[in-house]
């Protein structure tokens, strides 16, 4: 059985789908505005991995995992103004990125992939709801979260009310009754992108957008949201007060998974703090995505993720040697094992030593749930990805030359063009470049 860390009741619990046919989980997905780094890349490996082992559980069908895509938010519209373009021109360019970033990663697409912009009505018919039961009210073209009006407000984050009006950093605004309240609605100017509502012209708020995503393609109560640390205040305490309270007092999910922060050095890695690494840079250096995926699942899920050299050079070696103990074998049986540490919280840095131990079909099998040795070893250790294998190919080649040896000269450099790696030979030796 699988057991998950549940946020609210800050302990480990069986996991017991509410329907084991149709198993419902939701992660908040990307802000489409700027490449994502390898914080953001984060949630997106970790709860791959759990759909990976819910579906090994349950049957290949038995999941609906939905991850939506923010395409409209103020920095979203700050950026479009910057390049003077249309929003939706910065919005499909950064979500075609992402869906490459990830995809390099090893991350399969989620089932459903919602964009706000497609899913105004269900907002609008949410926020009418919370306004008629008085949960929302209307106020200088806004439209707010009346906060006292729930009194179950902080369940997730357990804050008292000081702390969270600090931890918001909510805007004072003198439309609102209380300064814990949060926008639901909010008029945009005539040169701003908006939907016409109920209360004129005006874009959603970020939090009702999962809210109301959720309730139409999931439904009421889903089985598992998750999300990034950083995510449990507001923004979900927010999506379970606006769902609960339309919902008549419902749950919105059952389980609440976070994962923690990537840090570089003492600092977590964010955009605002300017320290950021992305997937792209990381793959345009020559790291092949696998090796990426490995460091990011090398730690623990809930556990802070320090991002060094050291680890991706230790997760390169740690590939190296699992494609040789796997070989060139098809996928045999998982080991139980491996599954076991996987099914206690997603426990990866266990299931990573249990395939350490493991060879030929049963590792191959068994990386699978974690995806991993995705690729055959030749390919591996021929393939162009990654710099270490092409300066020893070019060293192979470079004494083939000296001893004469043209035809095997030839042979790496073709191989290595296959792989999309081009030599060039120059009066300082020779050098590569990706085409
Ligand atoms: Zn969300």
């Amino acid at each position: 059985m699988i057991h998950l860390h549940d946020t609210l009741t800050r302990e480990k619990r069986p996991f017991v789908p509410f329907n084991k046919q149709r198993i419902t989980m939701y992660v908040c997905g990307p802000t489409v505005y700027g490449r994502a780094h390898i914080g953001n890349a984060r949630p997106a490996v970790v709860f791959d991995t759990l759909a990976r082992l819910i579906r090994y559980e349950f049957g290949e069908k038995s999941l609906v995992y939905a991850r939506n895509v923010t395409d409209i938010d103020d920095k979203i519209i700050a950026s479009a103004t910057a390049e003077g373009v249309d929003p939706s021109i910065i919005t499909e360019r950064y979500e075609q990125f992402y869906i490459e970033d990830m995809g390099a990663l090893g991350v399969q697409p989620p089932t459903i992939a919602p964009h706000a912009t497609h899913e105004i009505p269900a907002m609008v018919a949410m926020i009418e709801r919370l306004i008629q039961q008085g949960h929302a009210y209307e106020a200088q073209g806004h439209v707010l979260f009346s906060v006292p009006s729930d009194p179950d407000y902080g369940i997730l984050s357990k804050r008292d009310r000081e702390q969270m009006i600090a931890g918001a950093r909510v805007e004072v605004a003198p439309y609102k009754r209380d300064p814990s309240d949060f926008v639901l609605w909010k008029p945009s100017s005539k040169d701003v992108v908006g939907w016409n509502s109920p209360w004129g012209r005006g874009r959603p708020g970020w939090h009702v957008e999962c809210s109301a995503m959720i309730e139409r393609h999931l439904g009421e109560t889903i089985d598992i949201h998750g999300g990034g640390l950083d995510l449990i205040f507001p923004h979900h305490e927010n999506e379970i007060a606006q769902s609960r309270c339309a919902h008549g007092g419902l749950p919105l999910a059952r389980y609440w998974v976070h994962n923690g922060f990537v840090d570089m050095g003492a600092e977590k890695m964010s955009k605002s703090l300017g320290n950021i690494i992305t997937p792209a840079d990381l793959l345009a250096q020559g790291h092949k995505g696998e090796t990426l995926r490995l460091a990011l699942l090398s730690a623990h899920y809930r556990q802070p993720l320090p991002w060094t050299d050291t680890l991706i050079r230790q997760a390169k070696a740690t590939l190296d040697r699992l494609y040789r103990s796997a070989g060139d074998c098809q996928p045999g049986d998982t080991d139980e094992g491996v599954v076991e540490a996987l099914r206690d919280d997603l426990n990866t840095p266990l299931a990573m030593a249990r395939l350490s131990t493991l060879e030929g079909g049963a590792l191959k099998a068994s990386a699978k749930l974690l995806g991993l040795l995705e690729s055959t070893a030749d390919d591996w250790f021929q393939g162009g990805g990654d710099p270490e294998a092409i300066e020893e190919r070019i060293a192979e080649r470079t004494a083939a030359k000296a001893a004469r040896d043209f035809a095997t000269a030839d042979r790496i450099r073709d191989e290595l063009k296959d792989a999309g790696v081009i030599l060039e030979d120059g009066p300082s030796g020779t050098t590569w470049r990706r085409e």
